[in-house]
Order: structure tokens, then C-alpha cells, then sequence
């Protein structure tokens, strides 16, 4: 579930091939994207998104994607043979470098389940992938204060959007890792309140940082709230704000970026 906005950019497909890949932290895999058609990327900050074609195998193919992801892409996409065509998922924009030009992407390594995150941890200088800009999520409505809420998954989104707030915000963001070590410097406002938060191996995702919210002191006023992560999570603190805090519909913004034992549609 989600109610994020996807914008379709005019630069459409966007071909790149793998610099560089480090590991950031004991889960997180920054993978350097880089090439001249990245010259077409319009760096947007904050969340901004990537709906990006990985490579299966040497014979996969980029240049019979189509432009856009939407309901046309997307059947396209599904009309190309499986053996040639990429996997295609959801990922953010951490950083651009234009001049050089050059984007990186973090890749939480949850395990060898899927593929996305298992290719990230293995790639290496070369491999071959696409991306299409969606624009950013982050989508705020004037409030007096911001509520930033996510998991793992979403610390790059969260990362993006308090390195790139007006200094002046306030607020308060929480972010939940199944790891400590995991935690990253983040650019945050000096009025925005950052709460790391360690969930343990017999706790579900997003537990925590719920109950964060739950818990609470609000500020004076309604808050924009921006909350993604695994979907229960994402899911769970929009219906406590709208609910029980009676946050107006349009002050949040949510996506469940994965759901818990079922792989990404294609
Ligand atoms: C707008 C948007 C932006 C996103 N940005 C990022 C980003 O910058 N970095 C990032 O790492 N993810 C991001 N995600 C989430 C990412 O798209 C999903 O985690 C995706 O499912 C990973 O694909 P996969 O092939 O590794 O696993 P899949 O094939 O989709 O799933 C296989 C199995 O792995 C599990 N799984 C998938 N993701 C996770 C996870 N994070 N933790 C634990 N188990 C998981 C599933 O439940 C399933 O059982 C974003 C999602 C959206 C919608």
C-alpha cells in the first residue's frame, strides 16, 4: 500500500553500468552507478526514486524497455521473453555527483532470499543496468513540524530528505535497523530530533519504531508525516496518525517499500 505520487520523468530510460560497489555499514551495499546517459538524470534530492532494471544473466537485454514504468511499460515489460528481460525494483537516489556524472544507490543485504539485494552484494565494476527516474515521495503539505518514520529499507529516503530540509525544520524522524552498526550520519536540521532504534531477532519489523510513534509527545500541531518501510509498519503508523491523532489523510505520506515473505512483482 502506498500513497505516493510516481512522477514519470521525460528522461525515460536511463543506461548505466556499475563503477564501484563498498560496503557502508554490516548490512548496507552502496553500489556507484555510473556513464554518460546518467548526464539526463534531473538530480531531485530528498527521496527521489528509481524504478531500476538489474541484469539476470549475460543475456539480458535494456534496449527493448520501454520509457515509462506505468500500466503500458509495465505490460510491455511483461510481453518481453523472461530469459532476455531484467528484474525490475523499487530503489532511492542516495547521492548524485552530476559533473562526474555518477548516482549511489544502497542496497540493504537482507539475506540471500530475492534478488536485488543479493546482486548488490555481489556485483562487481561493469554489470549493466537501467533506471527510470519516479521523482521523489517526499511530498510535504505546510505543517509546523515533520514526522519522518522507516526502517531499514528507508534510510536512504530518510537520509536524502533530512541532508536536503530547509535548516530551519523541526521535528523528529525514527529510524529502525535490525543492526546498530547499521546506523549512518545523517545531515539532519539541528531542530530535527534523529532516534535510532534496534529492533531484536525476535521482534518484527517496524515493532518499534510504532511504538516510537505511539509514545509520542506530539508538538504543538499537525505534523506532514513521511512513513515507509516494511508494509505493516508503514501501514500501522498512518492509521495511528489518521486514527487516533486525527492527522488529516493529505498530511501523510506512506509506502510499504516490502512486505514480509513475499518478493517484489517482477
Ligand atoms: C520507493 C521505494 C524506494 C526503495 N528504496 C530502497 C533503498 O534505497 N534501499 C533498499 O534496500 N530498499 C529500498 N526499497 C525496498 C526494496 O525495493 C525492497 O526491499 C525489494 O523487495 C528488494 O528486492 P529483492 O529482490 O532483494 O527482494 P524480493 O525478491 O522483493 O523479496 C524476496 C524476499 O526478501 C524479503 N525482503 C525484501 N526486502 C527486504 C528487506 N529490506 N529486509 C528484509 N527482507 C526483505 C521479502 O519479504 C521476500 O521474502 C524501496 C522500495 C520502494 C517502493
Amino acid at each position: 500500500m502506498s500513497n505516493i505520487k510516481v512522477t514519470h520523468a521525460d528522461s525515460g530510460l536511463i543506461r548505466a553500468r556499475v563503477v564501484h560497489s563498498e560496503q557502508v555499514t554490516p548490512h548496507m551495499r552502496r553500489v556507484t552507478l555510473g556513464g554518460p546517459d546518467l548526464k539526463r538524470l534531473t538530480a531531485r534530492g530528498f527521496d527521489q526514486w528509481v524504478r531500476l532494471a538489474l541484469p539476470k544473466s549475460s543475456e539480458t537485454r535494456f534496449d527493448n524497455l520501454a520509457d515509462s514504468f506505468g500500466v503500458k511499460g509495465y505490460v510491455r515489460f511483461l510481453t518481453l521473453p523472461k530469459a532476455t528481460r531484467p528484474v525490475i525494483r523499487n530503489y532511492t537516489i542516495r547521492e548524485v555527483r552530476p559533473d562526474l556524472p555518477e548516482v549511489d544507490i544502497d542496497f540493504v543485504c537482507h539475506g540471500d532470499e530475492g534478488f536485488a539485494g543479493p546482486w548488490a552484494r555481489e556485483v562487481g565494476p561493469g554489470a549493466e543496468v537501467a533506471m527510470i527516474d519516479q521523482g521523489c515521495g517526499w511530498a510535504p503539505v505546510p505543517a509546523p513540524w515533520q514526522l519522518l518514520v522507516a526502517d531499514e529499507s528507508g534510510l536512504p529516503a530518510i537520509a536524502g530528505i533530512l541532508r536536503d530540509l530547509p535548516r530551519e525544520t523541526t521535528g523528529h524522524a525514527f529510524i529502525e535497523l535490525f543492526d546498530d552498526a547499521d546506523r549512518q550520519d545523517c545531515q539532519a536540521p539541528a531542530g530535527v530530533n534523529v532516534h535510532w532504534l534496534t529492533r531484536q531477532a525476535h521482534e518484527d519489523p517496524g515493532t518499534l519504531a510504532l511504538r516510537a510513534v505511539h509514545e509520542l509527545d506530539f508538538p504543538d500541531g499537525a505534523p506532514y508525516a513521511f512513513v515507509v518501510g516494511e508494509q505493516a509498519l508503514a501501514a500501522g503508523v498512518r492509521r495511528h496518525l489518521v486514527q487516533e491523532r486525527g492527522l488529516p489523510k493529505t498530511h501523510v505520506t506512506f509506502s510499504g517499500y516490502w512486505r514480509r515473505g513475499k518478493a517484489s512483482p517482477s
